[in-house]
């Protein structure tokens, strides 16, 4: 497997782990012809603007916000198209998914690299592992899963019969929902179902139309049918209200906010009448993600994985590390060490590759990210201890901060606030174990977390205690960057139905197996 040749700020922190596919070594992001991708505008829409995070004064592009019409319309598209896209055998489906993954790779690897760096606000190593390198991961491990499932061992028979088992797509169409933090993501919500031989109806976040839109467009050229995919940005209130409206609504593929999946959930609940099936709900939300610090740990680590998973892409992954507990006999040292590297940690727009922070997505972000900043400068059991400082007056920019807390509950320990803040809290050397038992029932969460020890039995301890804490668990690493192949992804508790995007099993949700028995 490939490492990244990502050049850190600081040049001191440990590699990362990235896609096993090569990585950029000179981006030339100005050959591209993007302005041909844009999208056509249409007469008497609504239009919305994606602006550039880094510099609000610029923006990406301009696109139309779905009418009811329009929705129905490609709701009525994707059925039409499901005639014969569902009856296609899989390895024609896979070679469409296939080619994607090579055009992503060879042809437009720095197009789609450059529309997720302005449009999302990554910089070109974060924008690298997710754009070029995910992306189309995602594409051929679901290839290489498909493949096992539709092999998967055949039922018994019995003299004079022969059964088998056939997976056919689900009757009807999957609504995809996508975020704005990962542009593999939206392209893996619509192409995994699609794969299965679905039609995908895929509202993009309008923070993320560009990217997203240019991976549809990708797929088009790959030689995905018509109506297969349709691609609706929209009002994300309108658009749901309007899909679940639809009898023939099978599936929803979400990756968003805990907030918004329950709403979705509860609304499919109460239309559950009209619908032809149960619908298959496949969810990966949000998180309050955890590095805990055993006395035994090696100090050097823990800071530079703390810092990288704490505050790459500003965190605003879902994964990324928001709260940090440390032993009482480690914290100066980890204090001066994690403050004294932030310092040289650099903050400003995307298109200088030594930033390694940029800006947060949007002002809803940035302000409900300072409210957390200036609550603990008000709350006389919390201190910033490093950072704190928020501009958006040219980009949404807000600085790398720690908040030290003395109180187990305080908000910004437990509350989710998808931003570059870390909460520490300190404990004594001797409650280890009444600390793990803490982590585990503080938050409602249970997405990603990590324990740092070189004490073997500290590891297995929290890691057998830790068991529906984090549906990825990592140890003596960062929360972030699991790789498709390698960790499966995905929390369960309220981070999601935990089916894990990247695994064979996921695909399993978008199929509806049929049993076959033939006597003679
Ligand atoms: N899979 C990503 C990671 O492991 C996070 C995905 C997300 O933010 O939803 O860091």
């Amino acid at each position: 497997f490939q490492h990244s040749k990502a050049p850190l700020p600081t040049g001191k922190l440990s590699t990362h782990r990235v896609s096993q596919f090569a990585m950029t070594k000179n981006p030339d992001i100005t050959n591209e012809p993007m302005r041909d991708y844009l999208p056509k505008k249409v007469q008497g829409q609504t239009v919305e603007k994606q602006l550039n995070p880094s510099k609000i004064s610029d923006t990406i592009c301009t696109f139309e916000m779905a009418s009811d019409s329009q929705i129905q319309q490609a709701i009525q598209g994707s059925l039409e198209a499901r005639k014969t896209w569902s009856e296609m055998p899989i390895y024609d489906r896979q070679a469409v998914f296939l080619k994607a993954a090579d055009l992503i790779a060879n042809k437009y690897r720095y197009l789609i690299m450059a529309s997720t760096m302005l449009g999302q606000g990554k910089n070109i190593w974060q924008a690298e592992i997710d754009a070029a390198a995910e992306s189309v991961d995602f594409l051929r491990f679901n290839v290489k899963y498909s493949t096992e499932l539709y092999s998967t061992q055949p039922p018994e028979n019995s003299p004079g019969s022969w059964n088998h088992m056939e997976y056919r797509p689900l009757e009807g169409f999957v609504y995809a929902v996508s975020p704005f933090n990962f542009t593999a993501i939206g392209l893996n919500l619509s192409a995994a179902p699609a794969l299965m031989g679905n039609v995908v109806l895929w509202k993009p976040s309008n923070s993320a139309v560009l990217s997203n839109y240019l991976m549809y467009k990708i797929l088009e050229e790959a030689g995905l049918p018509p109506g297969v995919i349709q691609f609706v940005p929209g009002d994300a209130v309108s658009v749901s209200k309007k899909v679940f409206e639809s009898p023939d609504f099978a599936a929803l593929h979400f990756t968003g906010s805990t907030h918004v999946f329950k709403s979705l959930w509860k609304t499919i609940g109460n239309n559950i009448d009209i619908y032809k099936s149960y619908p298959r709900i496949v969810g990966e939300t949000g998180g309050k993600n955890f590095h805990l610090i055993h006395n035994s740990a090696n100090i050097d680590n823990v800071v530079n994985q703390t810092i990288r998973g704490a505050f790459e892409y500003q965190g605003q992954k879902c994964s990324a590390c928001s709260r940090v507990y440390v032993p009482s006999s480690l914290w100066p040292e980890f204090k001066s060490k994690i403050t004294e590297k932030l310092q040289s940690v650099k903050l400003g727009n995307i298109s200088n590759p030594e930033n390694f922070l940029g800006p947060v997505i949007n002002d809803t972000a940035f302000n409900r990210i300072k409210s957390y900043i200036e609550y603990a400068e008000n709350a006389e059991d919390c201190t910033i201890i490093s950072g704190g400082k928020c501009d958006s007056s040219v980009g949404y920019y807000i600085e790398p901060t720690i908040i030290q807390t003395t109180n187990i509950k305080s908000k910004p320990l437990i509350e989710e606030i998808f931003g570059p803040v870390l909460t520490a809290y300190v404990y004594p050397d001797n409650e280890f174990e009444k600390i793990i038992s803490i982590i585990d029932s503080s938050t409602s969460y249970g997405l990603t977390g990590a324990v740092f020890a070189q004490d073997r039995e500290a590891v297995i301890y929290a890691s057998n205690k830790l068991v529906n804490a984090a549906g990825n668990f990592y140890i003596n690493d960062k929360s972030t960057g699991a790789v498709v192949g390698q960790q499966p992804f995905g929390g369960s508790r309220s981070s999601g139905t935990n089916d894990k995007a990247g695994s064979a099993s996921i695909l399993s949700r978008f199929v509806s197996p049929r049993s076959v028995k033939e006597t003679f």
